[in-house]
């Protein structure tokens, strides 16, 4: 999947994919950069920033549901990590 860089995270995602809850998401400010760190491990310093303002976003739960659906497999969304929601669509798979 490629992401469209200079737009925000918020506003990145494929053509077509429903954006509504998009619009209320604490990172539309920020640097995408912070939420695409070089290495997605709990304790690192760019993973805790981008989980800090994923905390205060309105749309927390939506935004990690749809990176959930929709395979996303890089990045932080809704507070998660890529190794985070892969273990999730595992867990709803029974374990597959
Ligand atoms: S939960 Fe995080 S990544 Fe998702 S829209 Fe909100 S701030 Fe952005």
């Amino acid at each position: 999947m490629t992401y469209d860089r200079p737009l925000s995270h918020a506003l990145a995602g494929p053509p077509g994919a429903a954006r509504e809850w998009r619009r209320e998401a604490a990172c539309a400010g920020e640097d995408p950069e912070l939420f695409f760190p070089l290495v997605e491990r709990d304790r690192d310093p760019q993973v805790m920033r981008a989980r800090a303002v994923c905390r205060c976003c309105p749309v927390l739960l939506a935004c990690r549901l749809w990176a959930i659906r929709h395979g996303e497999d890089a990045g932080i969304w809704g507070a998660t990590t890529a190794a985070q929601r892969r273990a999730i669509r595992r867990a709803l798979r029974g374990g597959r």
